[in-house]
C-alpha cells in the first residue's frame, strides 16, 4: 500500500515535471501565433511578425 502510494506521487511530480518542461517559459501575458509560433501579446489581435490574424485559443 506504501508502495503504490509512492508510485502515485513520483508520478505527479514527474507529471508537473513535465508539464513544467513542455510550456513555453513565456510570461502569462503572452501567447503563441498559431501561423509561426512566436510569442507574441495576449492583447495581440494581429501578429507582428507575420501579420495574420490570432484566433484566440480555449485555455
Ligand atoms: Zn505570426
Amino acid at each position: 500500500m506504501i508502495l503504490l502510494l509512492t508510485g502515485l506521487v513520483f508520478l505527479a511530480v514527474l507529471g508537473a515535471i513535465v508539464a513544467v518542461a513542455f510550456l513555453p517559459g513565456d510570461p502569462e501575458n503572452f501567447k503563441k501565433c498559431q501561423h509561426c509560433n512566436s510569442s507574441v501579446k495576449i492583447e495581440s489581435v494581429v501578429c507582428k511578425h507575420c501579420r495574420k490574424d490570432l484566433v484566440e485559443l480555449p485555455y
